[in-house]
């Protein structure tokens, strides 16, 4: 069984087509801009919706494990919690939700089939993403042998943080790795995101060796972290051979997932980045010679 936090059909920014991307739980990293902070762990964890909330207090009086008080307001005590979701049975309002279950990779995959003929209309296909879809590895790697056993294109939104062993041993299975470089400079990336800077790179390399065309360069492109650092990740990429590079303008579509798992959004003071402010790389990219994309 492999956890998986959501599973998006119809989706167009994860890779060519019409996709159905599967988010699966677990990541070893920690970046505060984070849009899926939920699955950072891999066992389901309980969201609060305090928009939603009326204080009815139902909740606290039904939780087995008197991890849900008011003193003085809502607060799930998360050492307590067990991700039982009697809660969210008893929440008239639905501002209580368990993010995460646990599925087989052959459910996954009926899921996936219902939208078969769209995929082939559309050259799409499933993406895994996450949290980091390799987190989880065994399964994972089960999961995505599967998807090709089923001729499905497979894209792999991925961090690229982990041993080399494990990319090579997926490689042959992912026809597009959609893989993050977010800093050249492995002090700053490690302080802010935790990655391991030398073992990205590692795997970069390998990719660029192997299978260049198979690899699209995306960099989340954040205030206050990585601004200046496009030009030089766009002239690195055009070295390794990779045919592209998306930059994903910062958006704040995360912040109200932090709120509900009681953490704090410290990028919340930040407005969303224009699209139109990232135009001259863009052209930088055709001056060198690479292909430069604004979204995914
Ligand atoms: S049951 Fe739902 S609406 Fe009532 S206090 Fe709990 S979270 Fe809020
Ligand atoms: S999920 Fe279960 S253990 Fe956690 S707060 Fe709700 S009822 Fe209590």
């Amino acid at each position: 069984m492999i956890s998986v936090s959501n599973i998006e059909r119809f989706a167009i920014h994860d890779g060519p087509g019409i996709r159905t991307t599967v988010f699966l739980k677990g990541c070893m990293l920690h970046c505060p801009w984070c849009a899926n902070p939920e699955t950072w762990g891999v066992q389901p964890v309980l969201m609060h919706d305090e928009k939603k909330c009326v204080h009815c207090r139902l909740c606290e009086k039904h939780c087995p494990q008197k991890a849900i008080t008011f003193e003085p307001d809502f607060h799930i005590d998360y050492s307590l919690c067990r991700a039982c979701g009697t809660c969210t049975q008893t929440c008239i309002p639905n501002a209580l939700e368990i993010s995460g279950k646990w599925m087989t990779a052959e459910e996954i995959l009926d899921e996936a089939t219902k939208d078969k003929k769209y995929y082939e209309n559309s050259q799409g296909g499933i993406t895994l993403s996450g949290g980091e879809p390799l987190f989880q590895f065994e399964e994972s790697f089960e999961l995505i042998q599967r998807i090709h056993e089923e001729e499905f294109h497979l894209a792999l939104e991925t961090t690229g943080n982990y041993s080399l062993e494990k990319l090579q041993k997926v490689e042959p299975y992912v026809d597009l790795f959609l893989m993050d470089c977010k800093h050249l400079d492995p002090e700053k990336l490690y302080h802010v995101t935790g990655a391991d800077y030398d073992q990205i790179m590692e795997n970069f390399a390998y990719l660029s060796k192997h299978c260049p065309q198979k690899v699209i360069v995306r960099m989340p492109v954040i205030w206050d972290f990585n601004q200046d650092q496009i030009e030089k990740i766009i002239e690195w990429a055009a070295t390794l051979h990779f045919p592209e590079v998306d930059l994903l303008p910062y958006h704040s579509l995360g912040k109200n997932k932090w709120e509900n798992l009681q953490m704090k959004y410290s990028y919340a003071q930040y407005p969303l980045m224009d699209k139109k402010d990232l135009m001259p790389a863009v052209e930088y990219g055709k001056k060198i010679g690479i292909r430069v994309k604004i979204g995914g």
